[in-house]
């Protein structure tokens, strides 16, 4: 692996661990949330996110591309004087010097050249739901080179530390790239460790991770490919790319997500940080048809359907074989 994808998370982590506090700060002070067009939620917390990251790769990389969930016309036509105020001060606190709303969204919608062989992909908040709820949500920091996962960040300052102990502390930190590189971080403590996806190959043990919203997937599917492949560790739901981390952790054999609706595509800052964290720990990635994800076509993943992103091969094998039989049976 070059070590300029080192290099380039490298610079990107601190961004990464100041984005932690910053949303910690928001659920404990003033947690609300604003709709988007789509009627999506929105918070203060994800346009301070992608402020943070975003300036990082500018002020580093200002010749990479970017492609990341928000963008300031909202935050600026939304957010109230009250709103204004409190995001100029998280940021300003953040990074130890007064900046102004007009820096925020400067930084907010910086894209830098998409044409440049490297593009990060950034979703500031996923899972903004589940941050709402105080539940699990992931900081995704991506980057592409040529349209290829090569690197990731996740910060899910939710998840426990280790999976297996009830008594670990929350806040975890993972970098992952190339095939064989992923390390998870306490963010708040010192200790680190190599991480690799699980090795279990009897179907009977296999666990299988969704979302909270049934809405972004098809249960029917997914139950239908557990009875096939009589896949019996049981189904968790967890909210964000929270469920790329657990299967890079070991803690899990399948993430699968099909198409909640078959115009549904999905958005690639939903996935390219988990996928590059989750390759580099020896997951296998791909839709639910067993294709490679294809990340050249902007925003969306337009040519494929669903994700699928599991352990090890055997368990990637027996996802698609029950998906094949669940939809030939129906
Ligand atoms: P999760 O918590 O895994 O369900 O993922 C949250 C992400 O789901 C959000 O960031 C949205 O981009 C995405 N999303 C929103 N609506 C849908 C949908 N109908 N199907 C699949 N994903 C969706
Ligand atoms: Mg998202």
């Amino acid at each position: 692996m070059p070590s300029n994808i080192t290099h380039f998370l490298t610079s990107v982590n601190e961004a990464a661990r100041l984005s932690a506090t910053l949303c910690r700060k928001v659920q404990n002070e003033l947690l609300s949330s604003m709709d988007k067009s789509d009627s999506s939620p929105v918070t203060i917390a994800d346009y301070g996110c992608q402020a943070l990251i975003h300036r990082a790769i500018m002020l580093n990389f200002p010749e990479h591309g970017l492609i990341s969930e928000e963008g300031s016309e909202h935050l600026r036509t939304n957010a109230s004087d009250d709103e204004t105020s409190y995001i100029v001060r998280l940021v300003s606190e953040s990074l130890g010097e007064e900046v102004t709303i007009e820096q925020i969204c400067d930084w907010i919608d910086h894209r830098g050249d998409l044409d440049n062989e490297f593009i990060w992909s950034i979703d500031p908040i996923d899972g903004t739901k589940g941050f709402l709820r105080k539940a699990q949500y992931a900081i995704a920091i991506g980057l592409l080179q040529d349209c290829k996962p090569v690197g990731g960040i996740l910060v899910c300052p939710s998840l426990p530390y280790d999976l297996d102990d009830a008594d670990s502390a929350v806040g975890v930190l993972m970098i992952g790239y190339g095939a064989g590189t992923a390390r998870k971080f306490a963010i708040d403590a010192e200790h680190s460790m190599s991480v690799s996806s699980n090795t279990v190959t009897d179907s009977r043990q296999m666990r299988v991770l969704g979302s909270v919203e049934s809405a972004h997937g098809d249960p029917a599917l997914v139950s239908g490919m557990m009875q096939a492949s009589n896949i019996e560790g049981g189904f968790v739901r967890y909210d964000s790319q929270a469920k790329y981390a657990v299967i890079a952790m070991g803690g899990a054999e399948m993430y699968i997500r099909p198409r909640s609706k078959p115009d549904y595509r999905e958005n690639i800052w939903d996935h390219v940080a988990g996928v590059a964290v989750c390759e580099a720990a020896g997951a296998v990635v791909t839709d639910i048809d067993g294709k490679a994800l294809d990340f050249s076509h902007g925003e969306k993943l337009t040519e494929n359907r669903g994700v699928l992103a599991t352990a090890n091969a055997t368990a990637h094998k027996l996802a698609i074989d029950g998906i094949k039989a669940t939809e030939t049976a129906q």
